[in-house]
């Protein structure tokens, strides 16, 4: 049977490109050593298993432990490096401005909540953005290697706040790290995810 790995996402951007929200050299770690880790783990943990014909999001919602676990990780990791930019467009426009607008007061009333829940999230995980299946917006945290996936919504926009993602250059500092995130988010990537 033919078999199948999973690869390491390949960035559309420089390692320098996001400075100062993320450095190179956290950008490096991150992506070349923390997300190659997991890509490898899973590899080497469904190698011969029937995981190996299966996409990632079907991994995440019908396995457990170590698998699901690196499985999550490299899931959260292709959405979260997929969305920033060098130039990015730094507001939404259209039906998703509209759904932040009306679900949250503002699209500023949205960064402030969104930031306060990946500040207080107690540990690894993620913040994230998803949609109902009816399009209303929800923010939630998820611990470690978490997806909104496994409550039916779609993910949308996702802060890491796993302490590998930032300590390189804002060591305890957590929360001027997430107000930085705000200056590479795409919004032509989280409109086409809506
Ligand atoms: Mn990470």
């Amino acid at each position: 049977m033919e078999t199948k790995a999973f690869e390491l996402t390949k960035l559309a951007y420089a390692a320098d490109a996001l400075e100062p929200a993320i450095s190179r050299q956290t950008l490096e770690f991150h992506h070349g050593k923390h997300l190659a880790g997991y890509v490898n783990n899973l590899n080497n943990l469904i190698q011969g298993t029937d995981f190996q014909h299966r996409s990632l999001e079907e991994i995440v919602l019908s396995s457990d432990g170590a698998v699901r676990n690196n499985a999550g990780q490299i899931l959260n990791h292709n959405l979260y490096f997929e969305q920033f930019a060098k130039t990015p467009k730094s507001v939404p426009t259209g039906k998703l401005a509209e759904a932040i607008t009306r679900d949250f007061g503002s699209f500023e009333a949205f960064k402030d909540e969104f930031q306060k829940k990946g500040a207080t999230l107690f540990g690894s995980g993620w913040v994230w953005l998803s949609a109902d299946q009816n399009g209303k917006l929800v923010i939630t945290q998820e611990s470690n290697a978490s997806n909104p996936i496994q409550q039916g919504l779609r993910p949308l926009l996702t802060f890491d706040v796993w302490e590998h993602a930032y300590y390189l250059d804002y060591q305890n500092r957590r929360p001027d790290h997430l107000a930085a995130l705000w200056q590479i988010v795409d919004w032509n990537v989280i409109e086409k995810r809506y």
